[in-house]
């Protein structure tokens, strides 16, 4: 087989997020001569704004909270959670690899106690962890095992011989690979073409999620005759400021917590412990495609300050949060309909003692999971969110050795994709941290697939 002129590796990496940082270090562990090929002047895409939440189970963190978790109560939830249409064998796959990310982990000394249940899960099963200084320690380890990191250089095409990926184009420059390529682009959360294509319903949502999160690798694995998993089911997320910048991440679950969601007229509904990929679709839906989250100083009480997803002291001090003495002047600073917030909340506290059945099925805090609380000690507040397309869980159809498949099932040969690249991992909906799991997991795998394998 003959290469394409140009520089000469064993393995490129496309795209420097998590997956693509760990399938580096990987192969440049390996003994082979990589290069990780990021289009922007400096990595950490999506993985580097993330909240920093993984799903993992069976850790020696939820064994020091006394939590008993299991690898099938794991699988079950995530099947459980992508409503028949993940793959079972990816997740079957996430799950026996688990330990790739929890060794990455414990390398990069990122681990923190915060443990918690969240979207999808009926156990805490979120870590938090430390995200920038496991990407900072994934970079220091693939630089120190020799790996070329090539910033500003986007990949434009795959190269091909013989149905075999062979190297990649960017601009006049080629660039080959001996032994494979690794697309870890990322997701389209930035493209509004894909989104108007594959989900027009979500297309309003506020654009987030890395710059560079335009779907090339999905468009150039696509020029190949790549299927394709997931891509109808993907949702925005509920809970972000419209105001809120790139430079932070600003989500707030409180409705995780015991809020309640009201929209523009002072009214419920929907299911708040849902999936906040369910509730950033039925948000979408309501007058002004946002929605309220309700809550009064108890579980004001209960926010965390720098825990992505319940730290409302940072919301406060960036001017987010609304509060108000009574649940009156709340509403009159919201531009409620007068009497709306007041009804709604009597309603809603008739229904957490117990007198009547909740109208939209709400029976837990999180996923039907923690003990409902009312909205009844003052001051009470408020926080404004929109939906934001952070992160798109659907993409490349793989096999669970991280190969890209086309649409009939073939493999392309010398082909893996890795992270939010590609779909077939959450189906319906997301368990919260699954997909820097399997970002960080299936980097490895694919790193270990091209430097266990053999070229024809
Ligand atoms: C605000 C926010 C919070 C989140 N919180 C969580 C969380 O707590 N838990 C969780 O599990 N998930 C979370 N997610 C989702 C998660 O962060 C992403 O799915 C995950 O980080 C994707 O990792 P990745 O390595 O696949 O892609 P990325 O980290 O996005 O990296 C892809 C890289 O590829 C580069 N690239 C793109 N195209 C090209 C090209 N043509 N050539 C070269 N380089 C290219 C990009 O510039 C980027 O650097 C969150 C996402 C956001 C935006």
């Amino acid at each position: 087989m003959t290469a394409p002129h140009g520089r000469r590796f064993d393995a490129i990496v496309v795209g420097g997020g998590l997956a693509g940082l760990a399938a580096t270090h990987r192969l440049a562990a390996a003994g082979l001569h990589v290069a990780l090929v990021e289009k922007r002047d400096r990595l950490g895409g999506s993985s580097a704004m993330s909240g920093g939440w993984f799903a993992l189970s069976g850790t020696p963190v939820q064994r020091r909270a006394a939590v008993e978790d299991s690898d099938d109560v794991f699988l079950a939830d995530m099947l459980e959670t992508g409503g028949g249409f993940a793959d079972p064998s990816l997740l079957r796959a996430l799950v026996a690899h688990q330990a790739h990310a929890v060794a990455a982990i414990d390398r990069a000394d990122a681990w923190t106690d915060e443990l918690k249940v969240s979207a999808g899960m009926t156990i805490a099963r979120a870590h938090l962890i430390r995200i920038r200084g496991l990407l900072a320690s994934l970079e220091r380890e693939a630089v120190a095992a020799g790996a070329s990191i090539v910033l500003g250089r986007p990949a434009e095409a795959l190269i091909t011989e013989d149905r075999w990926v062979i190297g990649i184009r960017s601009g006049e420059e080629v660039l080959a690979a001996d032994a494979g390529i690794v697309l870890t682009t990322g997701g389209f959360s930035r493209s509004r073409e894909l989104l108007d294509l594959f989900v027009p319903d979500q297309a309003p949502a506020m654009p987030y999620g890395g710059v560079g999160s335009t779907g090339d690798g999905l468009r150039m694995a696509w020029m190949l005759g790549a299927g394709l998993a997931d891509v109808g089911h993907v949702a925005g997320t509920y809970g972000q400021h419209a105001e809120a910048t790139d430079a932070e991440h600003e989500l707030l679950t409180a409705n995780y917590l015991g809020a309640i969601l009201v929209n523009a007229l002072g009214a419920r509904f929907t299911d708040e412990s849902e999936s906040y990929k369910v509730l950033g679709s039925a948000v979408l839906s309501q007058p002004g495609r946002m929605a309220f989250q309700i809550f009064d100083s108890r579980v004001r009480a209960l926010s965390k300050p720098g825990v992505p997803l319940s730290d409302m002291e940072r919301i406060e001090e960036l001017g987010h949060l609304v509060g108000a003495p009574t649940l009156t002047q709340l509403g009159r600073r919201l531009g409620l309909p007068t009497g709306a917030l007041e009804g709604t909340v009597d309603q809603y506290n008739e229904t957490v003692a117990g007198r009547v059945a909740d109208a939209f099925g709400r029976t837990g805090l999180v996923n039907g999971v923690g003990a409902l609380l009312p909205v009844a000690r003052a001051p009470f507040y408020a926080y404004p969110a929109v939906t934001a397309m952070t992160s798109t869980y659907g993409g490349l159809r793989v096999a669970p050795d991280a190969s890209v498949a086309r649409v009939d099932g073939s493999r392309i040969e010398g082909l893996y994709a890795a992270g939010e690249v590609v779909g077939g991992f959450h189906g319906a909906s997301y368990m919260t941290g699954t997909a820097l799991t399997k970002a960080l997991v299936f980097g490895v795998v694919a790193a270990d697939m091209i430097a266990g394998g053999t070229r024809a």
